[in-house]
């Protein structure tokens, strides 16, 4: 056994170690310390077979009603059982972490049995996307050590915020004051002509709440209508230029064009880099897709190969 091979069997450290096309990459999910050792090159037999990051849908139930939200709407949650199965799996093939959605995460059944299965027993950084307003003081008191980066989608502030969420703004931040004591969080705003001039004032309030990442997603169109218009992304590109503040700013891969991004392991893209799990487990190339591969009983790792084999 070499040394990366004693340090990826360790599932239970909270150093990962992935070995790929980019080099060998270790990483923290306590400390979120990424490290690429990039002058090895290990040969492609011995690449992780799974992708770095994986996000799923634990379930399409959302109590809110948004104009833009893309997720399914017909009823789906993941099994419980054949889900720990799936990220045992991705750990051990060396996925670094997974991204609980839907959905909002929150409503899954089982959803702080599952984020403390996967922080104890595997070595996988836990990342949830919600709208947080079922993050109460007790359900943070659940999940605290076991949910590693909270993302809060929050499109605007204040009033614009109210009309798209039809939630108080006010409880927002209370919820995301409350949140920032059990793990770091980054924002989700979604980027449109009704959002584009809270920005200032939202990367104010990101600042003040001392925010770590505020990622933009400039808005997807579903089932072919509504999406970001022209003039609205030339006023962000304008935005993105002269931003100057100390959140880091991120943006969505799949609606980056024109904007400036950082991969930071170029070479390892596509399904080596990412891959997403539907709420009726189908594997995805990403979560706009529509089409993919089902999830079979033989696990996440023959649905990897057969969706690898497709792209
Ligand atoms: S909170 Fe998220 S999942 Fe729910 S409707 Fe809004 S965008 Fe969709």
């Amino acid at each position: 056994m070499t040394t990366v091979d004693k340090f990826a069997s360790n599932a239970h450290s909270h150093l990962k170690v992935r070995v790929g096309s980019a080099g060998i990459h270790f990483f923290n999910r306590i400390t979120g310390m990424n490290l690429l050792v990039d002058e090895i090159q290990l040969p492609s037999s011995k690449w992780s077979v799974a992708p770095r990051q994986v996000s799923i849908a634990l379930t399409n139930a959302c109590d809110l009603a948004c104009a833009h939200c893309y997720a399914p709407k017909h009823p789906a949650v993941l099994d419980f059982e054949q889900l720990k199965a799936w990220l045992v799996a991705l750990d051990l093939n060396g996925c670094i972490g997974v991204g609980f959605g839907g959905g909002e995460p929150t409503l899954y059944p089982h959803f702080t049995e599952l984020c403390s299965y996967t922080a104890k027993k595997t070595g996988l950084a836990v990342s949830m996307t919600t709208h947080a307003h079922h993050l109460s003081d007790q359900l943070l008191e659940k999940i605290e050590g076991n949910v590693h980066f909270i993302r809060v989608s929050m499109d605007g502030v204040k009033s614009t915020y109210e009309s798209i969420r039809g939630k108080s703004f006010d409880v927002l931040t209370q919820r995301i004051k409350a949140l920032s004591k059990i793990a770091p969080f980054g924002i989700n705003f979604v980027v449109n002509s009704q959002t584009i001039t809270d920005l200032d004032k939202a990367i104010e309030l990101a600042m003040e709440l001392e925010c770590s990442e505020f990622l933009l997603l400039p808005e997807e169109a579903v089932s072919g209508a509504g999406g970001i218009d022209n003039d609205t992304y030339r006023l962000l590109q304008e935005w993105v230029a002269q931003y100057c503040g100390s959140v880091p700013l991120t943006v969505s891969e799949g609606n980056a064009d024109g904007l400036p991004t950082c991969n930071p392991l170029d070479a390892e893209m596509g399904l080596s880099a990412f891959a997403h799990i539907d709420a009726s487990g189908m594997l995805k190339l990403t979560s706009y897709d529509n089409s993919g591969v089902e999830i079979l009983e033989d696990g996440v790792i023959p649905a990897l190969h057969k969706l690898s084999r497709q792209g």
